[in-house]
């Protein structure tokens, strides 16, 4: 095992045995994170849902679903990638985590990040867009490639309300397809801008 994933190891069974909030009282499992821990792209969601939560791992219900093909559609795959959420417990019913959960879960987060020191983060809807840049909204940054502290943000909708929105998912499937742009862009190599015109708008 190499030395990222014995850290990344080690950061799951710490979440695993977490009562730094109440969340883990009502959860089945933690859900840590998974992928590459290596990957120079990771998204983040918010919380685990009910599939999440029973099967202790990240977006693999309807949302996770859409995140597939999305992957699929620009030559990426879960083992390319990392992905994990701000909060590690399933909120009961869904709901918006509180700031002491957020806070209480915030160490996992950074230490999992700084061990993956990926080139891009690609933050999944308005929670995790907060989360890493306050003062701004999902519908002004969405498909933006925002820096904040030496780190590369691009926020996406997030699936689940692409799901339920005809307009979200273009916005969504547009935004997902310009990724590999936006990642040369985050490299310094990249002589196009991102496009303007994106012809695709379904991901399968
Ligand atoms: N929604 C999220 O934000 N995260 C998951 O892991 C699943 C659904």
């Amino acid at each position: 095992m190499n030395d990222k994933l014995q850290l990344l190891k080690q950061i799951e069974q710490e979440i695993n045995v977490c009562t730094k909030c109440n969340l883990y009282k009502t959860a089945n499992c933690g859900v840590a994170g998974a992928g590459f821990s290596n990957a120079k792209i990771v998204f983040i969601g918010e919380a685990p849902g009910a599939t999440e939560d029973k099967q202790g791992l990240p977006f693999v219900g309807q949302a996770g679903k859409l995140l597939d093909k999305g992957l699929k559609a620009i030559n990426l795959n879960r083992k390319s990638i990392w992905i994990g959420n701000i909060i590690k417990h399933r909120p009961p019913h869904n709901r918006d985590p509180l700031e002491q959960e957020v806070q209480a879960c915030k160490p996992y987060l950074e230490r999992q990040l700084e061990i993956i020191n990926p080139q891009l983060i690609i933050t999944l809807g308005r929670y995790a867009l907060t989360y890493f840049i306050p003062k701004t909204t999902i519908t002004k940054s969405h498909g933006k490639l925002l820096t904040k502290q030496q780190k590369h943000i691009y926020p996406l909708y997030h699936p689940a309300a692409a799901l339920r929105n005809g307009g979200f998912m273009k916005a969504f499937v547009q935004d997902f397809l310009q990724i590999p742009v936006i990642l040369e862009q985050v490299n310094g190599n990249s002589k196009s801008k991102p496009k303007q015109k994106i012809i695709q708008t379904r991901l399968f």
